[in-house]
């Protein structure tokens, strides 16, 4: 499943104005994917944190009431774009 338009352009904001900090990004060394993500992100209303780990429940997380219901958020997409995930990776469940 694709990001409804309204988290894209929300993300698509969130990047052109710069409002992404990553704090930690670590890769496989042998793979170079991705397997850790912690992200600030100055949302409308808040900061929040994104965060990302390859575990048993892997998955994308956000502190906004948005990612704590374990929606795809613009926060999470933005800092999916911004470290080369795919956009249908998977949202871990709430
Ligand atoms: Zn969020």
């Amino acid at each position: 499943m694709t990001a409804p338009d309204a988290v894209r352009r929300k993300a698509l904001a969130v990047l052109r104005e710069g409002r992404v900090t990553l704090l930690v990004v670590r890769s496989d060394p042998d793979t170079l994917a991705v397997t850790k993500v912690v992200a600030r992100v100055q949302g409308s209303r808040g900061t929040y944190v994104v965060d990302y780990r390859v575990t048993a429940d892997s998955g994308w997380d956000c502190t906004c009431s948005r990612g704590m219901a374990g929606q795809r958020c613009g926060h999470i997409l933005a800092a999916q774009l911004v470290t080369g995930h795919s956009d249908t990776a998977a949202v871990r469940a709430a």
